[in-house]
């Protein structure tokens, strides 16, 4: 066979763009490109399969092979050598193709013995459309060129697909971007929308794959990859004095000016590729690795590389950040990933947001729960599906998005959202009514806080008061430490909205999973049982003693009231209390005013602090259950960590009983006490709370007209009653009896 040049590499993508500036139909563009590619590589067979579903690849067009078996012919992922090559997304190139594992022999194809065999994934930023093969009779391995040039070929047809090009009549790809598309990630916040997509960062569209003049593409490629470089490196220079960051940015640096990538770049466009095509040749190839990489490191690193060539990309195509269309009236935000201070910027406008990445405890997870918006995490791809403009459903409860549904989908998710509204309506109906059971006892409701965005909630969920501000959220969206100044505006802002309503400021939580971005991250081998939360403020307590002023400034002769987070025993309360009396010195020296009133309390999230003396239950002046910590190390469960999370119901009696002994203790002491971690916000859980006694509960702001609708049907005693039977006959969980109770008395939750 004669030997396969750059030249020919360039001439068959020559006759590609040909190809597609022709006005011809789908099928016949791939019938011609299968023709090409034959001729120019000098093969006997020249055949395309196409994903018709996830788990099946269709014969397309051939030259070679019998043309009635197109359309005819299918394998399964996996199927054939074929099926290899797209399940392992690699590329098989044998110089004897029935003597590998797994040749099938296709009959209907009129396939004679061909023996050498070169398939490759078309692929496209790491999203599979299917394989292109070349065969022939004579036994012999392909030459790394000839395979490089079926790559190029394959991207071409990928990029050409992304395009359009195979729609139309008989056409053998529907179009991408046109079909209806189901993901199923995870809930990062509760609730369903519909509306239309805004990608955060749409795609970059390369309408020139194929480029005649090599020279000016390496030029092109060179000055972006300059002004590339550049701006890491001024990156680079505004993070001098943050070494962390450096360290980061050092990494991507090095890659920004590895000659390796240029080199590989160059290769691309002296096989006549476009400059932005040979950046997402590579580019896929970083993805494919991405995911197959094990290795935490290696992941970021190629995630670098992704990330500088979209950068690459926009800068040669002067694609910018959404120019030219405009956000929908109903936005659905759908991204790879968001930080807090991007999601905030949206603010209220946005109907859901869909993450590729993202997790429960993330930043933009806390913001997105603070402004209501359904979210959902983990969609696997969803940017490489999704276009602005498309139809998009969220259901934030089943972590769930569906891309341009069909009829069907639509109509069940209507109704969904329909019923929704039903129940919305009651609970606005009930908005200004205290919580009461039927048996007359009262449940304050108060809600969770943290952000600005929070405070309209405190006119219109009906909340009682704040039960638990969390202070670290504004210190989590910032770049930079907040100043004393700063915060005593955030929280006078804070004091002035509540009014007449009692407001539970929590100092400083930081640690574990909530990691200031500013601060050196602390390598701990089990940051949840680490240094965190009180134990830092504690130990460096000049944040505390800002923060306790900033508090008492904003207070300003008002009633104040400040808890401390995760007190494992009472010696830290002691000590924390000395700190804030020595504040309130300090700001009576300083002439400024004290607060009228002053609460301290403590939150109980370790199990030591149930058991502590009761001359803490005495000092303190309340006591909040942080249910999420508590649970936690309760069932010694890790609440970040997905496979145990949701292993140990808050209904199973032991933890039903352990908490029934706080507020046993509490009311021997005269102890005011709440809860408020996730599990208040739940109305079959709040329930269960306020039956053993839990009487004041804080939580989200949109969980306070579930839960007041549910207690208001309900005897507590009733409710206790199902409870002490379940203790008694032995049962693990409750909450089966206590559903079959709720059903059987007709009680809507
Ligand atoms: C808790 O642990 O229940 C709690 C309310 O605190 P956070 O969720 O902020 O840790
Ligand atoms: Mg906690």
């Amino acid at each position: 066979m004669a030997e396969f040049l750059e030249s020919d590499s360039r001439k068959l993508l020559g006759r590609l763009r040909d190809t597609m500036a022709d006005q011809s139909a789908g099928q016949t563009r791939l019938d011609q490109i299968t023709a090409l590619t034959a001729e120019t590589m000098g093969t006997d067979v020249c055949s395309i399969y196409l994903f018709r579903d996830a788990e099946t690849l269709e014969l397309c067009a051939t030259k070679g092979l019998n043309k009635d078996a197109v359309h005819e012919t299918r394998m399964r992922l996996g199927e054939g050598l074929v099926g290899r090559v797209a399940r392992d997304n690699k590329v098989i190139n044998t110089p004897d193709a029935p003597s590998e594992r797994g040749f099938r022999y296709m009959p209907e194809t009129g396939e004679e013995v061909y023996s050498s065999f070169l398939g490759v994934p078309i692929q496209r930023l790491g999203e599979q459309l299917g394989v292109l093969i070349v065969q022939s009779k004579d036994q012999h391995e392909f030459s790394d060129d000839q395979v490089y040039a079926l790559e190029v070929v394959a991207m071409v047809l990928a990029e050409m697909a992304e395009l359009g090009a195979f729609v139309g009549e008989g056409a053998a790809l529907s179009a991408l971007h046109t079909r209806p598309v189901s993901f199923k990630g995870r809930t990062g916040q509760e609730g369903a929308a519909m509306g239309h997509v805004w990608l955060h960062e749409p795609r970059v569209v390369v309408t020139n794959p194929v480029a005649d003049n090599p020279e000016n593409e390496r030029i092109r490629l060179r000055e972006a990859v300059d002004s590339l470089r550049l701006s890491v490196d001024e990156l680079l220079e505004a993070a001098n004095s943050d070494e962390e960051q450096k360290g980061v940015l050092e990494a991507y640096r090095m890659f920004a000016h590895s000659k390796g990538w240029l080199r590989r770049m160059e290769e691309g466009i002296a096989r006549g590729l476009s400059a932005e095509a040979a950046v997402e040749k590579e580019q896929s190839l970083a993805r494919s690795r991405m995911e197959q990489a094990t290795d935490q490191y290696l992941r970021d690193r190629l995630h670098d590389i992704d990330d500088l060539s979209n950068k690459l990309l926009r800068i040669l195509t002067g694609q910018g950040a959404q120019t030219g269309s405009e956000m929908p009236d109903d936005p659905i935000l759908v991204a790879r990933n968001l930080g807090p201070g991007e999601l905030l910027e949206y603010g209220r406008k946005l109907r859901a947001v869909v993450l590729e990445e993202g997790s429960v405890g993330s930043h933009a997870a806390i913001v997105a729960r603070a402004l209501a918006i359904p979210l959902v995490i983990h969609a696997d791809r969803i940017t490489n599906e999704a276009l602005n403009g498309d139809p998009i459903m969220v259901d934030g409860d089943d972590g769930v998005v569906h891309l341009r549904p069909d009829d069907t989908v639509s109509s069940a998710f209507r109704d969904k959202l329909a019923m929704r509204v039903e129940a919305q309506e009651r609970f606005a109906s009930i908005r200004e009514t205290l919580c009461a059971s039927q048996c007359g006892q009262r449940v304050e409701l108060h809600m969770n806080a943290g952000l600005m965005a929070d405070l309209p909630s405190l006119q219109n969920s009906g909340a009682e008061g704040v039960g638990l501000f969390r202070t670290e959220l504004q210190f989590l969206i910032r770049n930079q430490m907040p100043k004393r100044s700063e915060l005593s505006a955030t929280y006078e802002r804070v004091l002035n909205a509540a009014g007449e309503k009692r407001v539970v400021f929590r100092t400083l939580d930081i640690g574990s999973d909530k990691v200031l971005p500013y601060l050196k991250p602390q390598e701990e081998p089990n940051p949840a049982l680490g240094w965190r939360a009180i134990r830092v403020g504690l130990d460096k307590p000049g944040v505390m003693r800002m923060q306790l002023q900033a508090l008492m400034r904003a207070a300003n002769g008002r009633p104040l009231t400040i808890m401390f987070p995760f007190i494992a025993q009472y010696e830290e309360f002691a000590r924390a209390r000395e700190e804030v009396d020595k504040t309130l010195a300090r700001e009576s020296r300083l002439g400024h005013a004290v607060p009228a009133t002053l609460e301290i309390g403590a939150m109980l999230e370790t199990p030591s602090l149930a058991f502590s003396t009761n001359r803490f239950f005495e000092e303190v002046d309340f006591l909040s259950i942080g249910g999420n910590d508590l649970k936690q190390f309760f069932f010694a469960a890790d609440r970040e960590n997905e496979r145990v999370r949701r292993r140990y119901d808050t209904l199973n009696v032991s933890f039903l009983t352990f908490l029934e002994g706080i507020v046993k203790r509490c009311n021997e002491t005269e102890t005011r006490l709440s809860f408020c971690g996730e599990d208040a916000g739940r109305p079959i859980e709040a329930l269960c709370l306020a039956a053993i006694g839990l009487r004041s509960l804080s939580m989200r702001p949109a969980s306070i007209g579930p839960v007041k609708n549910l207690i208001m049907q309900c005897d507590l005693n009733e409710i206790y009653g199902v409870i002490e039977h379940v203790r008694k006959t032995g049962g693990q969980s409750v909450r089966p009896a206590l559903m079959a109770f709720l059903k059987h008395r007709g009680y809507r939750t």
